[in-house]
């Protein structure tokens, strides 16, 4: 299928889960996750109308869109991969949001650079829902205290929170979970699901679904 197709597809099948849980499908955002996709996807995905993108290395992303940014107003760029804060001042020049935040070194970085450059970008923590050893995001049991350090020391716009869940776990299970904590805090924005699970996750409360392949196809290796 197209990638036109595709997004068709997905669109529709955001609608159906959003209907389906009783919330308005505009209330969903579907972020196209384009890293590691050939050119002529992008293009066709910005022809058929997407403007709200994902990348999960700042490089990488800039290479695609730094351009792209002054013939499309109104793009929308998450990161939504790992940020080293060696990369801070990239990623806070080219991107719209960074869904992320995961340790207090990177919060503090990331505030001076916003105050430096004058942009102060929405940001998701990432909750680390499986405490999965090998795997971004703050632990649940240190969410709280992140979330007072990155709002109350660092003026951080925390928005949300983002998930990737353990491969092995039912995926609904962390989309719940992470809805749980965002509630305990007051926050209502939620990154969760992916091309195999984001119908689950409107389900459970997602605003924003990453999906990839769903709509771009296998990426390139
Ligand atoms: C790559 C990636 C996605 C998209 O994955 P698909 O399975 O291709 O939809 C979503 N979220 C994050 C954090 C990713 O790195």
């Amino acid at each position: 299928m197209s990638v036109l197709e595709n997004l068709k597809d997905v669109r529709q099948k955001i609608e159906n889960a959003a209907k389906a849980s009783g919330r308005s499908p505009s209330a969903v955002a579907l972020i196209a996750v384009s890293k590691m996709q050939p050119e002529a996807k992008i293009e066709e995905a910005l022809a058929a109308g997407q403007r709200v993108f994902g990348e999960n290395r700042v490089q990488e992303a800039q290479t695609r869109w730094a351009q792209r940014r002054a013939e499309f107003s109104d793009l929308r760029l998450h990161l939504i991969g790992p940020l080293q804060t060696n990369k801070v001042k990239e990623a806070v020049a080219l991107f719209d949001v960074i869904e992320t935040l995961d340790r207090e070194k990177l919060a503090r970085a990331l505030s001076l650079e916003m105050k430096k450059q004058g942009r102060f970008l929405p940001c998701f923590i990432q909750v680390n829902t499986g405490d999965e050893p090998q795997k971004a995001g703050i632990s649940p049991v240190d969410l709280k205290a992140f979330y007072g350090f990155c709002v109350e020391e660092c003026g951080l716009d925390v928005r949300g929170l983002m998930c990737i869940p353990p491969v092995e776990d039912p995926p609904a299970l962390h989309f719940c979970l992470l809805r749980q904590y965002a509630a305990a805090l007051g926050l209502t924005d939620l990154s969760m699901g992916m091309s195999a699970d984001f119908e689950k996750a409107i389900g459970a409360g997602a605003n924003f679904v990453r999906v990839g392949s769903g709509v771009f196809g296998d990426r390139l290796v």
